[in-house]
């Protein structure tokens, strides 16, 4: 079966038509429309034949039957030069354009209508058997390779005998006194059958044409619509378009062409995004290198700048360089878990430690603006996470918290598990997110209010590097706030790391 399958596979890849649609399209109506017609022209040719070989038979057996009693009648065996009977013998040898043996119960030829074998034996297995049997029954054969029928008709007399026991029933006896083989020619049969298979063949060679010509018309019109989507696929890839695909002329190219057009829509929103976030990162970038352009345009401009103001400008100057290095390191920080295959170095992490140091380093932020921060650990964690990029997570939703609260507010971390995963959230009392920002702010340079977010220090790439880290680890990240009320952001993680493989990606 495997070494079939190879075999169909090479023959197809050395002769690439064998896989064209159009070619078995073509292969398979000529095949239904021609095989049916030859092999129905093939069996009534040969029933007919049945048909007419069978009539000639039962003709030639009903003539013999007669022959034979008139040979009893007439006691032709012991008498064979009786006229009426030889005439009888020549006209059915002539009318079946054949040959008649008269033979007695000792094998003895009384007479041949051909003049050949009078007088001879004749021994044959079948008149024997004939003899033997003592039956009325005529033995026929159809030789069809030499066109003849020959047919051996027993020449019997039946006598009624009453029964031995006198019961009285009428017991029939048969006694075969002889022979006749006639053979019968079908010649004339086989003339018109040559005649009609002609004429057969003639019919199957102009079906077998119309068949190719139509077959080939059918492909071609039942293959179309691909070509045609074949076509409109390549203009799309070629660039002279990019209007949606649209060939409705099968539900299956209509189905081909929703899903390459959901392709096309995915792709081009895809391109859209990167052109956006391509404009942005350069409008990020440039902003930093704006500022620091005045700044140094400005001590430039004036020789007597005094000192103070130098310090003054090259510290706004330093404070815009470290601002473009952190928009740098973010955006590396994010095209490195963009790549599917970034490293994750997954270690068994205390959460509820991992929080309280993150509380340390944020909590001097807090302070300067009176913010109270708490932590409250329901349960102890311990999860199989990677440690720097949970950090991260964990870092920016705080210090998001802090950045964003206003002053003397409060940020609450909760980190609560269940089965399976553990759950942290980060609740402030700060400035909060409207609704319509809040499906955004995941956005790479996203942010609600940009001076605000510059204002402290902010790129707009936090959340979207959150965002990418909790995915890494299967995780999900949720938000819920009110403008004026605060936030709350909830993050659920997966206790144990799942793989990229068992999460079927
Ligand atoms: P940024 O560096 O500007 O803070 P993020 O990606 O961390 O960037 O956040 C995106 C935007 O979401 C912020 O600019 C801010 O407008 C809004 N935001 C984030 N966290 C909070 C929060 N806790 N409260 C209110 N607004 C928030």
């Amino acid at each position: 079966m495997k070494n079939i399958r190879e075999t169909l596979h090479t023959i197809s890849s050395k002769l690439p038509f064998l896989r064209s649609l159009k070619f078995r399209i073509f292969l398979l109506c000529f095949v239904m429309g021609l095989v049916p017609a030859i092999i129905l022209s093939y069996s009534i040719l040969r029933n007919y034949e049945t048909r007419v070989v069978n009539v000639r038979e039962s003709d030639a057996q009903t003539q013999l039957r007669v022959l034979a009693n008139h040979l009893i009648l007439y006691n032709y065996l012991a008498n064979p030069d009786s006229e009426i009977v030889n005439a009888e013998l020549a006209q059915f040898s002539s009318f079946y354009d054949g040959r008649v043996l008269v033979i007695d119960g000792n094998l003895k030829v009384v007479k041949d209508t051909y003049d050949m074998s009078t007088g001879k034996t004749a021994v044959s297995e079948d008149i024997v058997n004939c003899l033997l049997k003592g039956s009325s029954a005529a033995t026929v054969k159809y030789d069809r390779q030499d066109s003849y029928i020959e047919v051996i008709m027993p020449i019997s007399e039946t006598a009624s005998l009453e029964d031995a026991d006198y019961s009285g029933d009428q017991q029939v006896q048969e006694t075969v006194h002889g022979v006749l083989l006639a053979s019968v020619s079908t010649e004339t049969i086989g003339t018109t059958l040559d005649i009609l298979w002609r004429r057969a063949e003639l019919l199957n060679i102009i079906l077998g044409l119309v068949c190719f010509s139509l077959s080939l018309l059918l492909s071609e019109l039942l293959v179309r619509p691909f070509e045609k989507l074949t076509a409109k696929i390549s203009a799309v890839k070629a660039g002279y378009t990019s209007d949606p695909v649209e060939v409705n002329d099968y539900l299956e190219t209509e189905h081909i062409v929703d899903a390459f057009n959901e392709v096309l829509g995915r792709m081009r929103a895809l391109d859209e995004s990167r052109q956006e976030f391509v404009s942005n990162v350069s409008h990020e970038l440039k902003t930093p290198m704006t500022s620091m352009k005045v700044l140094a345009d400005s001590l430039l401009a004036d020789p007597n700048t005094p000192p103070e103001m130098y310090r003054e400008f090259l510290t706004d100057i330093d404070n815009e360089i470290d601002r473009e290095n952190k928009i740098i390191a973010e955006l590396l920080n994010l095209a490195k878990m963009d790549r599917r295959q970034v490293p994750m170095n997954i270690s068994s992490v205390n959460i509820n430690a991992l929080l309280e140091i993150i509380m340390k380093r944020v909590r001097p932020l807090a302070q300067q603006r009176d913010i109270e921060l708490t932590l409250i650990s329901e349960r102890d964690v311990t999860a199989e996470v990677d440690e720097v990029k949970m950090t991260m997570v964990f870092t920016n939703l705080i210090e998001n918290a802090v950045k964003y609260n206003r002053e003397h507010g409060t940020v609450k971390v909760t980190i609560n598990s269940d089965a399976r995963n553990f759950i942290l959230t980060v609740e402030d009392t700060g400035i909060g997110i409207p609704e319509e920002s809040q499906g955004r702010v995941f956005e790479r340079f996203y942010r609600v209010d940009k001076s605000r977010s510059r204002e402290v220090g902010g790129t707009g790439l936090g959340l979207s590097i959150t965002k990418s880290a909790v995915l890494l680890h299967r995780g999900t990240i949720d938000l819920k706030s009110r403008v004026g009320e605060g936030s709350t952001f909830t993050v659920t993680i997966p206790l144990s790391y799942i793989p990229d493989t068992a999460a079927g990606h």
